[in-house]
């Protein structure tokens, strides 16, 4: 009986020991672990992209519809490119811009004026959300044929020169094929694996129709910034080069987008 009992007795203290040793590796597995984890939270994480580059099919898409977006990325502290696919010269608003300057008496534009027209809004606007001038690319794609092939070698040349940065376009589901196109670029390139963190951005106008997964407010100390933005396609200068195409062409975006304050996305 007494040898059965210590014998009890003795394997219990074994077995408390070998608990005791798993415990205590487990204490100092977590007392290592525990820094860690503290160190993680507190830091960025690697990935967290420290730029940010936009894709605007056309002038005024970047501020209508990505403008939130911008802002956010701004406030945080990125570096914000933005680039300019097409200088928007099939725009229909030519011959509204026009037929207001014959009733002043003033020049008209030609088509290649009226795109740097566009040019200079958008300039104007990407200025006024805070963009670098610098950070601030423009191309001449084909307006109203803007081909995914050719929008994806600048995406890439984009992210040859801000590397791991996000990339932020319209969405592919964008009923304006011009709007698709950037999308399905942007896509492509993700599902490569070329450029890790594609957004793609619902139309102003579409913010009803349109799934989305999550939004980017315009941050409530640059709402002036935003509001300036936009401004830059409502100003009638002729003598200094402004002619209001962004609000003459579409100015219920413009109602849409001063209410609503944040840009929609989805992957
Ligand atoms: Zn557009």
């Amino acid at each position: 009986m007494r040898t059965g009992i210590f014998g009890t007795i003795h394997l219990s203290k074994r077995n408390a020991y070998l608990y005791m040793g798993d415990f205590m590796k487990i204490v100092y597995l977590l007392l290592f672990m525990l820094p860690l984890s503290m160190i993680s939270g507190c830091m960025p994480l690697g990935d967290e992209p420290a730029a940010a580059v936009y894709y605007s099919p056309h002038a005024d898409d970047e501020a209508l519809s990505m403008g939130g977006s911008m802002l956010a990325s701004l406030e945080k502290g990125d570096q914000v490119a933005v680039v300019l696919l097409s200088k928007g010269k099939a725009s229909g608003a030519r011959d509204l811009v026009n037929s207001r300057l014959e009733k002043e008496a003033k020049p008209v534009l030609s088509v290649e004026e009226f795109g740097e027209a566009r040019v200079k809004e958008f300039k104007k606007s990407a200025e006024a959300l805070g963009v670098d001038p610098e950070n601030i690319f423009i191309y001449d794609l084909p307006d109203g044929d803007i081909q995914k092939e050719a929008v994806s070698k600048i995406m890439e040349k984009m992210n040859k020169q801000f590397p791991n940065a996000s990339h932020h376009a319209m969405s592919y589901k964008d009923p304006h094929r011009d709007h698709a196109a950037s999308g399905m670029a942007l896509k492509d390139l993700v599902e490569k694996g070329v450029i890790s963190a594609g957004y793609f951005y619902l139309p102003i106008q579409e913010h009803q129709t349109i799934d989305f997964k999550d939004a980017f407010a315009v941050p409530d100390d640059l709402a002036e910034n935003y509001r300036k933005s936009l401004d830059s396609y409502k100003i009638w200068d002729p003598d200094n080069g402004f002619y209001a195409i962004g609000y003459m062409s579409v100015d219920s975006y413009f109602h849409s987008a001063e209410a609503i304050l944040e840009s929609k996305w989805h992957q």
